[in-house]
């Protein structure tokens, strides 16, 4: 079970995964809430508490994901803090507005930064696992692309001249922090022989 109310995650979830036999199940179908406090100073300790919260929650095994965008010239802002960068309501085009804010005047060589995702799969055992996926690229200077969700539009993929949100799924999954994290999962799992989530 996917221990995320991000409909963005999810679908993202979905196309790595299913593809390879795993069938990821929205926590609403199985009656959790995924709101859990992120509270934690590091993306590992938040995805491990949600993953633990969903198990306790339902009994399977769930997957949790906790990203966060690092900008060099920001000193790693706005890193675990990305969901809440410009105030608690979350709202990503004021976050995204704030991050451009921020990068006002700096020049396109200082705009560095890298997506991290830590995924945790975590079973009813008590069992727990750990994969990271980074993705290196540059802030924007304005929003490029549609597609995508949260900080996509203002994230330039390097090497690839487009930002997540103008790139198909398909092209975001193959190179992203995501991406990677989960193709590492789906590998564990198949060597291992575990039950899949
Ligand atoms: P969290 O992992 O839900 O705490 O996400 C942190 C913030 O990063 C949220 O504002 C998300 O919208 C944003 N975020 C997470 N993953 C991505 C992504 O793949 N692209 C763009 N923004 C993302």
């Amino acid at each position: 079970m996917a221990a995320t109310g991000n409909p963005g995650k999810l679908k993202e979830f979905r196309e790595i995964l299913e593809p390879q036999g795993f069938r990821v199940i929205d926590p609403k179908i199985a009656g959790w809430n995924p709101e859990v406090d992120e509270d934690q100073p590091t993306l590992e300790g938040n995805a491990l508490k949600k993953a633990r919260a969903a198990v306790e929650a339902t009994g399977r095994i769930a997957l949790a994901d906790d990203t966060g965008l690092f900008v060099d010239h920001l000193d790693g802002a706005p890193g675990i803090h990305s969901a809440r960068y410009a105030g608690p309501a979350q709202d990503m085009v004021q976050n995204c507005a704030k991050l451009l804010r921020a990068l006002e005047g700096v020049p396109e060589n200082q705009r560095t930064a890298q997506f991290r995702s830590v995924i945790v799969w975590a079973d009813p055992q008590g069992g727990q696992t750990v994969f990271e996926g980074v993705c290196r690229g540059s802030i924007t200077f304005e929003y490029r692309g549609e597609g995508g969700f949260g900080y996509d539009p203002v994230f330039l993929v390097e090497g690839t001249g487009q930002t997540f949100a103008e790139m198909s799924s398909q092209e975001k999954n193959a190179v992203s922090h995501r991406g990677k994290a989960l193709q590492a999962l789906a590998r564990f799992i198949v060597k291992t022989g575990k039950e899949k989530a």
